[in-house]
């Protein structure tokens, strides 16, 4: 059976030998991984069956790489909408129900017309539903808190919350990296 090159991603991992990135998972295309291993950025860690030929060299893609140089989580997430999302795991922080992203909308919990800012700490994300339902009242007057009070969150929470949403491809050889990598529950 004939596998184009292009369904060949290599999954990445920090040099750690955690993935790089929960969310999305961080994965390149098999020229990029070809590339770092010529230029002595990663090591191989596993490979796909597929070989790709040129009249010079052979070698079978990378189905895992690991970077030789450690890079840090940045610590402070940017705010955006994304990872406010991702903050409050695409749910609505009033009604608890989760929704798609374009199905998401932001509510400010100080409406903007009573001072709120758009911050962390007063942006939450909500339906459109709830959202209509609060309107430009202030909590206390709609009775509608959200759930989790909002804060900003670490990088690290971002990527915990990440892992909640795997991606649709998953190659065998990722498997091993992605379930090693997962907390243990101290129960
Ligand atoms: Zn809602």
């Amino acid at each position: 059976m004939s596998v184009s090159p292009e369904s060949c991603p290599a999954l990445v991992l920090n040099a750690d030998f955690r993935p790089l990135s929960y969310y999305p998972l961080s994965v390149w295309p098999w020229q990029e991984a070809v590339k770092a291993v010529f230029l002595d950025r990663v090591n191989i860690v596993s490979q796909y069956d597929h070989v790709v030929r040129s009249p010079s060299f052979e070698m079978r893609l990378p189905s895992v790489i690991s970077l030789k140089e450690f890079i840090p989580l940045t610590r402070r997430p940017a705010f955006t909408r994304f990872n406010v999302f991702l903050r409050d795991r695409f749910s609505c922080q009033y009604c608890s129900d989760g929704y798609p992203a374009p199905e998401l909308t932001f509510d400010h919990v100080i409406p903007r017309s009573k001072g709120g800012r758009t911050t962390w700490e007063n942006v939450v994300t909500a339906c459109q539903s709830c959202n209509l339902l609060k309107g430009n009242r202030l909590p206390h007057q709609s009775r509608m808190y959200p759930r989790t009070r909002p804060v900003q969150p670490s990088t690290y929470q971002l990527q915990e919350n990440g892992r909640a949403f795997p991606p649709n491809y998953l190659h065998q050889s990722w498997r091993d990296f992605l379930y090693w990598d997962t907390e243990l529950d101290p129960n």
